[in-house]
């Protein structure tokens, strides 16, 4: 699978999870939206992936702009916010996929969340859905989203990797 960002070849890593990560270019990481389900304390190897990234220069521009989903091909939406402590990453709304990149792991390390943060990171992003989402809504698909969501941010936080080791 070809990296969203910078074309680059992605290489699978099994840390109990299996994620796509941009090894030989931009340090990216892709999540599968049934990967994402999974994740759990099981997956301590991915710590360490994101400690890795974290201390990759970024490589790509902080303002690249709209990527393309690697699984779809369409335009994945940016969860964009304004304060320091949130984290900036891309979701396909057809798949579910998550990409997360090197310059928005800095953040992650940068800044610590609190569980209030966390809770009010993932409302907000489980809360923005476009248009043509909205009016196929599924309750159920809705909450497991919610879900995934809110253990995709957890496992981005650093300190939950702290308070494992
Ligand atoms: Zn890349
Ligand atoms: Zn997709």
């Amino acid at each position: 699978m070809k990296c969203p960002v910078c074309n680059a070849e992605m290489v699978i890593e099994n840390f109990g999870i299996e994620v796509y990560v941009c090894e030989n270019g931009c340090k990216g990481i892709w999540f599968d939206q049934g990967e994402l389900r999974k994740l759990d304390a099981k997956n301590e190897g991915l710590g360490s992936a994101l400690e890795e990234a974290l201390r990759s220069p970024r490589n790509n521009h902080g303002q690249r702009g709209q990527i393309n989903c690697p699984r779809c091909s369409i335009p994945m939406h940016t969860h964009k916010y304004d304060k320091a402590k949130e984290v900036n990453v891309d979701e396909c709304y057809n798949c579910g996929g998550f990409f997360l990149d090197s310059g928005e792991l800095t953040e992650i390390r940068d800044n610590r969340m609190s569980d209030a943060e966390i809770d009010a990171y993932t409302d907000q992003m489980a809360n923005s859905i476009p248009e043509y989402k909205q009016e196929l809504k599924d309750i159920d698909a809705e909450k497991r989203r919610a879900e995934d969501i809110r253990g995709f941010i957890k496992m981005m936080t650093i300190g939950y990797w702290h308070r494992r080791f």
